[in-house]
C-alpha cells in the first residue's frame, strides 16, 4: 500500500486527538480525518482530572505501561513551556493508611520522589505513610483545544458524526483507528469494556497549591489552573449511569474534608468559578448510545459536579484487526481504547503504538494472519 493513504480514526477524546497528530506526522502524505460524536469539551476526557498518575490496568504488561507512561511524561514536559497546552508541573503526596501498601510502577519516573514525614503526615489525618513528589498536571479542556489546533494545522479534518457502524466508512477510508473509548463497545464486539463511573467536584480555593491523593486514587485533592481545585472520587464498576448524585458528592466533599482539615477554610465563593453550564443537570446519555459527560451544579454548595465514564478494560487494546462485515467485506483495523482511568497519563505512549500498527498495515496491506474483529451486533453465530 502507498503512503498516500485514507486513514479515519474514530474518537476526539486525548487518545484519538493523539493518534490522529502521530499518524499525520508520520506519514504526510496521508489523508487523516477524525469523525467524532462529540468533541471536546464533551468528551470523557474533558471530565477528567489530569493528574499524570497512572493506575495498574492487571492485564496490560507492565513493560508497556511503563513506556506508554514515560513517553507521555516527556511529551507533556516538553509542552510545560508552551501556556497554550495546558500542562503543568505540580507537587504534593501520594498518601496510604495502613490497609493499602504498594509502591506504583510510575514512582520511577517522576521528580524528587521521598518519603513523606511524621510531621508532613500529622496534616493528613488516617494516613501512615507515604511520598511527596512532582508530577504533571493537564488541564485537558485547554490541551485538547492545543491538540485540535495543530491537528487542523496539519491539515486533518475533524467531522462531528454519530457512527453505528463502522462500515458507514467503507469506501472512504483505507485503514479506521478505532478511539472511541467506552463507545468502541457499541462499534466492535467486545465483552471485555466496562464503565468505571466516576465523579469530581470543583472548588474554588486558589491558596490551595499542593496534592494529596489517597491509596490508589479513591480520594483525591488536585489543584489546577486559575485557583480551581478537583476533589474526588468515586470508582464505580459495572456502573454507567452519567447522572450527578449528591450522596457522592456530600461522601467526597467529606472524605476531602477528612483527610485535609484545612481544606474548608481554603475555599471560597462558588460564584469564582465561571465555568459556563448551559446544560446543567441533564443527562447526556443519547438514545444512541454514545456516551457524553454530565455537569451540573450542587444544590447545597453551588459547585460544580461532573460524572465520567472510564472506559476500563484488563488489556487496552491495542491491536491490527480485520473487521468483518456480513456480506464477506472486511475493513483494516487498529483499535486503541480501554484506557480506563488512566488515558491522560498513558495516551501519548499508546498513541505511539497505534500509529506505528497504521504502518504495519502499510507495509503489509494483504495482513495474513491477523484476526478477525465483528461489529457489536453482527458476530457470527458460530463463534
Ligand atoms: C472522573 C474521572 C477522572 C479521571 N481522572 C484521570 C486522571 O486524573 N488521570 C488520568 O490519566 N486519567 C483520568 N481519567 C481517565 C481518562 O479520562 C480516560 O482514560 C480518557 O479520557 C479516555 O480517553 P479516550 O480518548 O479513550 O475516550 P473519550 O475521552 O471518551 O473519547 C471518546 C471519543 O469517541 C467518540 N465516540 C464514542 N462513540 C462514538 C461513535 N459511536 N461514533 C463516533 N464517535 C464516537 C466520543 O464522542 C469521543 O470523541 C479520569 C476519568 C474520569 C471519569
Amino acid at each position: 500500500m502507498q503512503d498516500n493513504v485514507r486513514v479515519t480514526v474514530v474518537g476526539a477524546g486525548v487518545v484519538g486527538c493523539a493518534t490522529a497528530l502521530q499518524i499525520q506526522q508520520k506519514l504526510p502524505n496521508a489523508t487523516v480525518s477524525i469523525v467524532a460524536a462529540h468533541t471536546s469539551p464533551d468528551t470523557t476526557s474533558n471530565v477528567a482530572a489530569g493528574m499524570v498518575i497512572p493506575p495498574f490496568i492487571p492485564d496490560t504488561t507492565l513493560s508497556s505501561q511503563k513506556q506508554w507512561f514515560r513517553d507521555t511524561f516527556s511529551h507533556f514536559l516538553r509542552l510545560i513551556k508552551d501556556h497554550h497546552a495546558g500542562i503543568y508541573l505540580t507537587n504534593g503526596y501520594q498518601l496510604y493508611n495502613a490497609t493499602y501498601n504498594e509502591i506504583p510502577f510510575w514512582t520511577a519516573d517522576v521528580f524528587g520522589l521521598r518519603a513523606v514525614t511524621n510531621e508532613e503526615l500529622a496534616m493528613f489525618p488516617g494516613c501512615s505513610h507515604g511520598f511527596h513528589f512532582t508530577t504533571l498536571k493537564c488541564e485537558v479542556t485547554t490541551y485538547l483545544a492545543y491538540l485540535m489546533h495543530r491537528l487542523t494545522a496539519l491539515g486533518v479534518n475533524i467531522i462531528e458524526k454519530h457512527l453505528c457502524d463502522l462500515f458507514e466508512l467503507e469506501g472512504q477510508a483505507d485503514v479506521i483507528v478505532l478511539c472511541a473509548g467506552m463507545g468502541s463497545a457499541h462499534l466492535i464486539s467486545d465483552p471485555d469494556l466496562c464503565p468505571i463511573r466516576g465523579q469530581v467536584v470543583k472548588v474554588y480555593a486558589p491558596s490551595l497549591h499542593t496534592f494529596v491523593r489517597v491509596g490508589d486514587g479513591i480520594t483525591y485533592i488536585y489543584p489546577g489552573a486559575g485557583g480551581m481545585v478537583t476533589l474526588g472520587g468515586i470508582k464505580a464498576a459495572g456502573d454507567g449511569d452519567l447522572r450527578v448524585r449528591d450522596s457522592e458528592t456530600r461522601d467526597i466533599l467529606a472524605r476531602c474534608f477528612t483527610v485535609m482539615p484545612f481544606l474548608k477554610n481554603a475555599i471560597g465563593d462558588s460564584k469564582n468559578d465561571e465555568f459556563a453550564l448551559k446544560d446543567e443537570r441533564k443527562n447526556f446519555l443519547c438514545n444512541s448510545g454514545c456516551v457524553k459527560t454530565t455537569w451540573g451544579r450542587d444544590h447545597e454548595t453551588g459547585w460544580r459536579v461532573g460524572v465520567g465514564l472510564r472506559p476500563f478494560r484488563k488489556q487496552v487494546r491495542l491491536d491490527r484487526l480485520w473487521l468483518r462485515g456480513s456480506q464477506g467485506q472486511r475493513m483494516r483495523l487498529v483499535t486503541c481504547y480501554g484506557h480506563g482511568g488512566g488515558g491522560i497519563s498513558l495516551h501519548w505512549g499508546s498513541a505511539t503504538e497505534a500509529a506505528d500498527r497504521v504502518l504495519d498495515w502499510i507495509q503489509d496491506p494483504e495482513g495474513k494472519g491477523v484476526q478477525d474483529a465483528w461489529p457489536a451486533n453482527r458476530i457470527p453465530a458460530k463463534l
